[in-house]
């Protein structure tokens, strides 16, 4: 059995394990890559998965870093099943029309303008057409339903606890008379996460495929971090002024809506501060969660069967169309505004944090996990000005990071998960979903813990998974990690500066218009340098 990582490998985002066994090739998830232009370069690059050579895919869930490429893949001659828990389903269908959408408006705005540059269109990665076109691969099967994709191969799913209708993969697979199980965690939820269950024990595999987001810190509870949104409430409402909450538009806004509900059954949520829900997704989601009942946890249900809807604010407010939206940014006076994406980067959130960050007394809070590279993570980090829709915002707004709502177990929580099973000394163990240094620090606590070995596989690593055996690893140096030559790089630019010197005489013997023009743009470019600089350091 050989297992490629094709992403989530020393990184979080674009889950995709292409795996062969059985005599089969088939895939766990095939999510986006975000973050950087580097990083998302990988997404255009789907022709390493081989897509009309995967027979079919197991879906953890239906977030995008974990589903985001399938319509890319269907695009590219994929015709598999994709098997998924019904929740996850309904979950993935707006869910990718949504991403869909965000493709074909930022391939719009940039085809603008590189059409005014002469140069050529920019087409989207994929349309809402090659996101319908997947729909009916669709294949539901519900937890702890065992099912045989194909022969040699039974698959359980468990609810992972980390969004509606997320799971685990529990495989078994038979091959030369020989018995693994194998074990993808997916991402491992919370336990005591608002709304939905907790993350299920499982305790035996001989490979277990772990996720590591949190290796390196455990949360904060669950009551600091209501205090703390509190905190952001008191804090903009006194100054009259937006809370602003990027947040995932499935799981974590209802779970900020719940938050409220809670805040203001204790009063903590002033009655003249309206709510809105700006996202279309999410109003849309929070409807999907609303007729899931039967996923839901013991509380919630118990709240339901009150009459009490977790789910419902009197003040709260939903933005569907883009003239809604607009108006927010129009209105005057305290309010609360969860609009996604999460991370900041994409979405009608950009919008807000360009009408808001600038002004003091605003607050953004921050509730999920903001990946390397995204103006959520640079916010984060204490960034000063960042840049949004080609504009320099600089940052008044007070920054919140509440990690205690994370859809994410700590540290803690991991290792509690890894500890039941009961096969730990002869079981291998790889860590993906994480960022390295998160890993490393969790293989550490696992070394200490369980004194056994955790991998860390590289993007782009192949394992091969033998019983018994240490698994031989294939690295593809070169590819993982090409090198750059910043030394070459800063030596041209040095060059050229030296240039700019050596003809100051003849700028200054251009006409006036000319140099005001030429000034201007060495101003700009000056301008990006800076601006540079300053992210470096
Ligand atoms: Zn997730
Ligand atoms: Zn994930």
């Amino acid at each position: 059995m050989k297992v490629k990582l094709l992403g989530a490998a020393r990184t979080v985002t674009g889950s995709c394990f292409i795996i062969e066994a059985a005599g089969r090739r088939f895939a766990i998830d095939c999510g986006m890559h975000q973050g950087n232009a580097e990083i998302e370069k990988r997404n255009w690059d789907v022709d390493i998965y081989d897509p009309r050579g995967i027979e079919f895919l197991l879906l953890t869930h239906a977030h995008m870093d974990h589903s985001g490429l399938i319509p890319r893949l269907v695009q590219k001659g994929f015709r598999g099943k994709v098997y998924m828990t019904p929740p996850t389903r309904d979950l993935l269908r707006i869910m990718l029309l949504d991403s869909a959408h965000i493709q074909e408006m930022e391939a719009q705005w940039r085809s603008r303008k590189h059409l005014r540059r002469g140069d050529e269109e920019i087409v989207p990665l994929y349309t809402g057409q090659d996101a319908i076109a997947a729909f009916p691969l669709f294949s539901t099967v519900n937890y702890g339903e065992a099912f045989s994709p194909a022969p040699g191969l039974t698959v359980v799913l468990r609810d992972a606890g980390h969004i509606l209708g997320a799971a685990m993969v529990e495989m078994t697979v038979t091959e030369n008379g020989t018995r693994s199980r194998v074990v993808f965690s997916g991402d491992i939820g919370r336990p005591a996460q608002l709304l939905i269950r907790d993350p299920s024990v499982i305790k035996e595999a001989d490979f277990l495929f772990m996720e590591s987001t949190y290796g390196d810190r455990d949360h904060r509870n669950e009551t600091d971090s209501l205090n703390e949104l509190a905190e952001a409430i008191a804090w903009s409402h006194a100054r009259e002024e937006k809370v602003i909450i990027p947040a995932f538009a499935v799981g974590r806004t209802q779970e900020m809506i719940y938050s409220l509900h809670l805040l203001a059954k204790d009063g903590r949520l002033p009655a003249d501060m309206p709510v809105f829900v700006d996202s279309p997704l999410a109003i849309q989601a929070t409807e999907i969660f609303r007729k899931s009942r039967e996923y839901m946890d013991a509380e919630t249900n118990m709240l339901l069967a009150n009459g009490e809807d977790p789910l419902k604010l009197p003040q709260l407010r939903f933005a569907l169309s883009t003239q809604e939206s607009m108006d927010i940014n129009g209105l005057r006076g305290p309010a609360v505004v969860i609009s996604a994406s999460g991370m900041a980067d994409a979405g009608r959130i950009k919008h807000h944090l360009r009408h808001n960050l600038w002004r003091e007394g605003a607050s953004v809070v921050f509730v999920g996990f903001q990946a390397q590279g995204t103006t959520g993570r640079k916010l984060v980090d204490g960034a000063e000005k960042v840049r949004i829709f080609n504009e320099e915002i600089a940052v008044r707004a007070k920054i919140f990071t509440i990690n205690g709502f994370s859809a994410h177990a700590g540290q803690s929580q991991l290792i509690e998960w890894l500890g039941h099973f009961q096969t730990k000394q002869e079981m291998r163990l790889f860590l993906i979903h994480g960022e390295y240094t998160a890993q490393q620090a969790l293989s550490g606590v696992i070394r200490d813990r369980f004194g056994i070995e955790a991998a860390i596989p590289d993007y782009l690593e192949e394992v091969t998974l033998a019983p018994g055996r240490e698994p031989a690893r294939v690295a593809y140096p070169e590819k993982t990690a090409p090198r750059i030559d910043w030394g070459f790089l800063i030596a041209d630019m040095e060059t050229r500066i030296a240039q700019l010197r050596e003809y100051r005489e003849a700028m200054e013997s251009k006409a006036w218009m000319e140099q005001a023009e030429l000034r201007d743009r060495l101003l700009e470019i000056n301008r990006s340098l800076a601006g540079i600089i300053s992210e470096i350091h």
